[in-house]
C-alpha cells in the first residue's frame, strides 16, 4: 500500500479534504494533474457556515483579515438584494475572499499538516482490488485503502467508478469578465431588466468581476468572449460606459446541474463538484463542497483507523446529498429568475423583489439559505437538537467535544444530546477522541 488514503484533485476541496484526514494521523497523497496552480479565481466568496467551520480549526483568521465584508448579496440578481446582517452567526456577511488565494491557504495547512501533495500526476483510472483502489495515473500507479474523487465536475474518478451523475445539461450561458475599469462602479452594484443582467464583484489589485447573462450571446458554437464583445454587453445591458480595459481572463461558462447518483461506491468516495455541479448564483458551490470536505474528513479518518465502523461512512452521502440536491434546485430558480428578461419575468421579478423588501423573514429565509446555516441532519427519534448546528465550538483538534448535555461532532453538528441525567456514551472513543 502506498498510502492510506488518495484525494484526486488539488482544488480547494481535495485540500481541505486532505487536511482533516492529516489532523486524526491518516497518511494521505494528493494526486494533482495540473503542474502549478489555475491562475484565475473562479469563486470569489465564503458565506457564513463555511467561515464557521473554518474557525472551529483555528483558520478563519487569515480569510477574515484578508477580505472585505460584503452585507447584502444577491438571490437570483433580484433588485432587492438578500440582508445578510441579520444571520444568526458570528459571520453575518458573505466574505470577499478570490478561490485561488483560499486554496494557498489550504494548501499550506494540508502540507504543514503532513499531506504530500503530488502535482502533475493526472488520474486516468481506478482498479478496485476489494481490500485497496489502485489508482492509475499518466506515469505509475498508487495503491490505496480509499480513494476521495475532488476532481471537479468532470471527475475521472466518478467515471471510473461508475457513479451516475444525472441532471440537466446547459441551456443558459453567462459571461465574466475579470478587468480594470475606469469607471468602476461600488462593489456589488447589479441591474437585471430586459436586456440582461449584469453584476460587479470586487477582486484584489484593483480587477473587478463584470458577470451575467446576455440573451444576445446565447449562440452555443460562440462561446468565447472578447473585450470589445464583454464592453458591449456590460454597456447595453447598464446603460454605462465603465471604460473595461486589462482583461485577465475572459469567458463563458452555461448552467449544467447535476448531483452524483451516489456520494460512495466501496471505497471512493465524492467531494465538491466531482459530486454535484450547477450554476454559480449566490456564489455557494465551493462553499458547499468545503461543507462536503468538514463532513468526510472525521468520518473517514475514524473507518481508516479502525475507530468507528465502516456504516459511518454511508451517514456522509446520507447527510450531504440532500444538500448537494437543494443548492441545484435554488441555483436553478435563481437561474430562471436572472434569465426573465421578457415582460412576465419582469413582472415576477418586481414581485419576488416587494416581497423580499417587505418580508424581512423571507429575506432571512433566503440569506439561510445562500450561507448554508440552514443545513442540518435530523436523526429520526432522537433528541431534536441532534444534527443542529453549532455555531462556534473549539474544535482545533478535529475530535468531539462534551459540552454539558450534549455531544458536538467535530463539523459542528449535535451529535448526542439529553434532556435527563444520562451521560454521553463513549462516542469521544469510538468515533475520534
Ligand atoms: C465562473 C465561476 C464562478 C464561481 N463563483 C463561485 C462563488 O462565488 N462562490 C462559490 O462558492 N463557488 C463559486 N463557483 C464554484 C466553485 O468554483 C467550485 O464549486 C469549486 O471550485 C469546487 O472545488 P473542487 O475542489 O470541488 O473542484 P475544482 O476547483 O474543480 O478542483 C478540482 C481539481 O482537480 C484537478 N483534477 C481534475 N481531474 C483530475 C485528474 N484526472 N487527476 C488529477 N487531478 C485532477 C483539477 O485540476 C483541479 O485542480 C464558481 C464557479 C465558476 C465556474
Amino acid at each position: 500500500m502506498d498510502t492510506e488514503v488518495v484525494v484526486v484533485g488539488a482544488g480547494p476541496v481535495g485540500l481541505m479534504v486532505a487536511a482533516e484526514l492529516r489532523l486524526a494521523g491518516v497518511d494521505v497523497v494528493v494526486l494533482e494533474r495540473l503542474a502549478e496552480p489555475a491562475p484565475h479565481p473562479k469563486a470569489l466568496g465564503l458565506h457564513a457556515r463555511t467561515l464557521e467551520q473554518l474557525a472551529m480549526r483555528g483558520l478563519a483568521g487569515p480569510f477574515l483579515s484578508g477580505g472585505a465584508r460584503i452585507p447584502a448579496w444577491h438571490f437570483g440578481f433580484l433588485s432587492e438584494k438578500v440582508d445578510l446582517t441579520r444571520l444568526d452567526s458570528p459571520y453575518p456577511f458573505l466574505l470577499a475572499f478570490p478561490q485561488h488565494r483560499t486554496e494557498a491557504i489550504l494548501a499550506g495547512r494540508a502540507r504543514e499538516l503532513g499531506a504530500r501533495i503530488v502535482r502533475g500526476e493526472a488520474v486516468t483510472g481506478l482498479a478496485p482490488t476489494g481490500v485497496s483502489v489502485r489508482v492509475g495515473t499518466e506515469g505509475r500507479s498508487w495503491e490505496a485503502g480509499w480513494v476521495v474523487g475532488a476532481d471537479g465536475a468532470g471527475s475521472t474518478v466518478r467515471k471510473a467508478a461508475g457513479i451516475g451523475f444525472p441532471g440537466t445539461d446547459a441551456d443558459t450561458w453567462a459571461y465574466l469578465g475579470d478587468v480594470r475599469a475606469d469607471a468602476a462602479p461600488e462593489p456589488g452594484y447589479g441591474v437585471q431588466n430586459e436586456k440582461g443582467a449584469l453584476i460587479v464583484a470586487p477582486l484584489p489589485d484593483g480587477l473587478r468581476r463584470f458577470t451575467g447573462f446576455d440573451p444576445a450571446r446565447q449562440d452555443p458554437a460562440h462561446r468565447g468572449l472578447t473585450l470589445d464583445e464583454l464592453e458591449e454587453t456590460v454597456t447595453r445591458i447598464s446603460g454605462v460606459d465603465f471604460g473595461l480595459r486589462d482583461p485577465e481572463w475572459l469567458t463563458t461558462f452555461g448552467n449544467a446541474t447535476r448531483v452524483a447518483a451516489d456520494y460512495r461506491r466501496g471505497r471512493v468516495l465524492l467531494a465538491g463538484d466531482s459530486a454535484h455541479m450547477h450554476f454559480p448564483a449566490g456564489g455557494v458551490g465551493l462553499n458547499l463542497g468545503l461543507q462536503d470536505a468538514m463532513n468526510l474528513g472525521w468520518k473517514l479518518a475514524a473507518v481508516v483507523q479502525g475507530r468507528a465502523p465502516d456504516a459511518l461512512l454511508d451517514t456522509y452521502g446520507a447527510e450531504r446529498r440532500p444538500w448537494g440536491e437543494d443548492v441545484a434546485e435554488h441555483t436553478l430558480a435563481q437561474t430562471a429568475l436572472i434569465t426573465a428578461t421578457n415582460p412576465t419575468g419582469q413582472a415576477l421579478r418586481a414581485l419576488l423583489s416587494g416581497l423580499v423588501r417587505t418580508l424581512p423573514d423571507l429575506s432571512l429565509l433566503l440569506a439561510r439559505r445562500l450561507s448554508a446555516l440552514d443545513v442540518h441532519y435530523p436523526v429520526p427519534g432522537a433528541h431534536p437538537l441532534v444534527g443542529t448546528r453549532v455555531a462556534e465550538a473549539p474544535l482545533a483538534d478535529g475530535r468531539p467535544l462534551v459540552e454539558g448535555k450534549t455531544v458536538i461532532r467535530p463539523d459542528g453538528y449535535v451529535w448526542w444530546a439529553t434532556d435527563g441525567d444520562e451521560t454521553p456514551p463513549d462516542l469521544g472513543v469510538a468515533f475520534g477522541g
